[in-house]
């Protein structure tokens, strides 16, 4: 099919997320034909720098070679099978591979189909563990202003933005928001959530937490001091702490998991988008002490399970994705490529309009300030265009920009990605200087 044939059959058909379709029906989309390393490429041949690694997920790029040779060789063997009442070789060995890596204390690994369902069985098995351990009353969540854990019913009525939870205010559980730990107001945020726990920690089945950084809400920073301190208030009072390492898992934020800078044991991690690089999977682990709650009699059974959990490909897959991290030394990359990104957004920051920057590991993030908004679109949208014009491919939060690329960009694509950004603010701001 050309361009023209593929848009407009697009259009007639499909509907697409997070998209204002009316807006979508007068925009001219990127259409990709292939991708390979940080870089798109569409139906033209124009290439583009996936400046987001496609939505969180390309961690090790686009088309790896020995993630591509995993896929094949896996769906030549075993492409599909169950897991009720079966068990094979990926999924048995990346379980044992997994529980290797991560925090100290989980030992147990539960798959699901996507992060989203991941949350909604770390929901459950929170929900149905307190009962089975003998206490009923836990029943409640707590979340932080600002989370974003997927987009089910149950990961939404965890959400703490209130634009994505509203239109579904009729079909969400109640969940009690805590406030975001503000580096300007992180005593306060910490003695809410600490008075809440204190006092109504016996009705409190978990809280859940995106571990140093909230994706979605624009890439919200906050200090380890605050997850340890959780930590201590978990333990103190029995309440489960489940971190949700979907985003932040895998190097993204400098350690394999986030939570590591808190030096913390999560009693539930939820990991997605990198585990399974090229398909759809996911995985909660857990600890004794949670999964004890559902051994002896069979009406203790977690009821619960997808249609493609732990299926071969992906577990094939995230198994390779953990190789080549060994292999490849993928975290030490990491290590030598976070100060770029930290220096370029500390350049942006000094861009007039430019209000706040921050960063960590492989991200950089910049808010700026909505100058001209209406017809044109907010000024988030107008840097990603100009980003685009530029060769990137980006996506803005509201008036914030950010880079998340490939852990493994090459230290040329990652200079010419940070260099389009910045170049893309400069214009769009109206200060453009020669540099
Ligand atoms: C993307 C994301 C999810 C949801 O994962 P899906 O695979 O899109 O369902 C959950 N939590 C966080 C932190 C995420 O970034």
């Amino acid at each position: 099919m050309d361009r023209a044939t593929i848009v407009r059959t697009d259009k007639a058909h499909v509907w697409h997320p997070y998209t204002p379709m009316d807006a979508w029906a007068e925009t001219d989309p990127i259409v990709v034909a292939r991708a390979k390393g940080a870089w798109l490429e569409d139906v033209d041949g124009a290439r583009y720098l996936d400046g987001n690694s496609s939505w969180w997920v390309a961690g090790l790029g686009h088309g790896h070679p020995r993630l591509l040779r995993a896929l094949r060789e896996q769906a030549e063997t075993l492409a599909h099978c169950s897991l009720a009442g079966i068990a094979h070789e990926p999924a048995s060995r990346l379980a044992e591979e997994l529980v290797a890596v991560a925090p100290a204390g989980l030992t147990r690994v539960f798959y699901t189909d996507d992060g989203s369902t991941a949350i909604d069985a770390a929901v459950k098995i929170c929900a149905q563990g307190w009962q089975q351990l003998g206490r009923p009353g836990k029943t409640r969540f707590v979340a932080l202003d600002g989370a974003y854990h997927g987009d089910t019913v149950g990961a939404v009525s965890l959400g703490g933005v209130e634009v994505f939870r509203r239109p579904f205010a009729g079909v969400t559980f109640e969940c009690v928001h805590a406030p975001f730990p503000e580096p300007d107001a992180y005593d306060r945020a910490f003695s809410a959530i600490a008075r809440l726990v204190r006092e109504e920690g016996d009705t409190l089945a978990a809280i859940f937490v995106e571990p140093m950084v909230q994706g979605a809400a624009g890439m919200r920073m906050y200090d380890a001091s605050f997850l340890r301190e959780l930590r201590a208030l978990c333990d103190a009072h029995d309440v489960w702490l489940v971190v949700d390492e979907v985003f932040t898992g895998y190097g993204r934020t400098g350690p394999m998991w986030a939570c590591q800078a808190a030096g913390i044991r999560p009693d539930l991690m939820c990991v997605g988008k990198v585990f399974s690089a090229y398909v759809p999977m996911a995985a909660v682990l857990a600890t004794d002490r949670v999964f004890s709650a559902f051994r002896g009699a069979r009406d203790r059974a977690f009821l619960h399970g997808h249609t493609f959990c732990g299926n071969p490909i992906g577990a094939a897959l995230a198994r390779e994705v953990l190789a080549i991290y060994r292999d490849e030394r993928v975290l030490e990359g990491v290590a030598r490529k976070a100060p770029v990104i930290a220096r370029a957004f500390e350049r942006i920051g000094t861009i007039p309009g430019v209000q706040r920057v921050r960063h960590l590991g492989m991200i950089g993030a910049a808010d700026l300030q909505d100058t001209r908004d209406g017809y044109l679109g907010s000024v988030g949208w107008r840097v990603v265009e100009e980003a685009r014009r530029r060769g990137a491919y980006l996506r803005p939060l509201g008036s914030t920009v950010y880079v998340c690329p490939p852990l493994n960009v090459d230290d040329a694509d990652l200079e010419t990605l940070l260099g389009v950004l910045e170049g893309s603010v400069r214009e769009v701001l109206g200060t453009r200087t020669s540099r």
